[in-house]
């Protein structure tokens, strides 16, 4: 729940226990059931006590450490009260709604425009797992990216972590020499790439010296 002053200029949608929303007098007081109602209404969440930052306040460093591992950017919209998770292959915001300010990840459309469309976040669809932290959902994000650059028919639908096959099963030791070619391939690539940047570095001195 959020508490909006009706006389702020600033138009700032607080938490219950903010010491901002503890001042409101009762009657200058409008409250929005989600930080998405109060944006629609002209409100951005407050930077003290939006719900998001203490998700990610919680996992900072490893929330930035594991961005740059890999490759993820992570922002908060304050005007959306979210996280804006981008990778270079897909689009996500996690957002706190409920009156528990539980998180939950949604997936940007690309696909499947105007279908599946979810009222409170307009262009995206609302991802089945949950997770409990910020983490928990780039960990799925990435999981999600490299199981669909491999599978990139669509209808597929992706299976988390959590359907995984047992360890030690047929299953799982198939996943795990995929996994393995697919890093041995990643590293072939990775050498060839190399190889051709070395070569137009040579190139380009060469020319530089002529
Ligand atoms: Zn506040």
């Amino acid at each position: 729940m959020y508490y909006c002053s009706k006389n702020s200029k600033e138009k700032i949608a607080h938490t219950e226990s903010c010491r901002y929303a503890k001042r409101m007098q009762p009657r200058n007081t409008i409250m929005y059931k989600n930080a998405i109602e109060a944006r629609n209404a002209g409100y951005r969440v407050c930077k003290c006590c939006a719900p998001i930052k203490t998700y990610v306040k919680k996992q900072d460093k490893e929330i930035d450490q594991y961005c740059q591992q890999a490759g993820i950017s992570c922002q908060i919209d304050w005007r959306e009260g979210c996280l804006k998770v981008a990778t270079s292959y897909s689009q996500w915001k996690i957002i706190v709604k409920g009156r528990d300010d539980y998180i939950f990840l949604y997936h940007k459309n690309f696909h499947r425009f105007g279908i599946n469309n979810d009222d409170l976040v307009p262009g995206y669809h609302s991802q089945k797992t949950r997770k409990s932290d910020i983490l928990g959902y780039l960990e799925y994000v990435t999981a999600h990216d490299s199981y669909r650059i491999s599978n990139p028919v669509q209808g597929k639908a992706f299976q988390s972590a959590e359907s995984h096959p047992r360890k030690g099963s047929k299953k799982f030791r198939a996943q795990e020499r995929r996994q393995k070619n697919r890093e041995k391939r990643r590293s072939v690539a990775r050498v060839l790439d190399l190889i051709e940047a070395i070569h137009n570095e040579q190139g380009y001195r060469q020319a530089v010296m002529i």
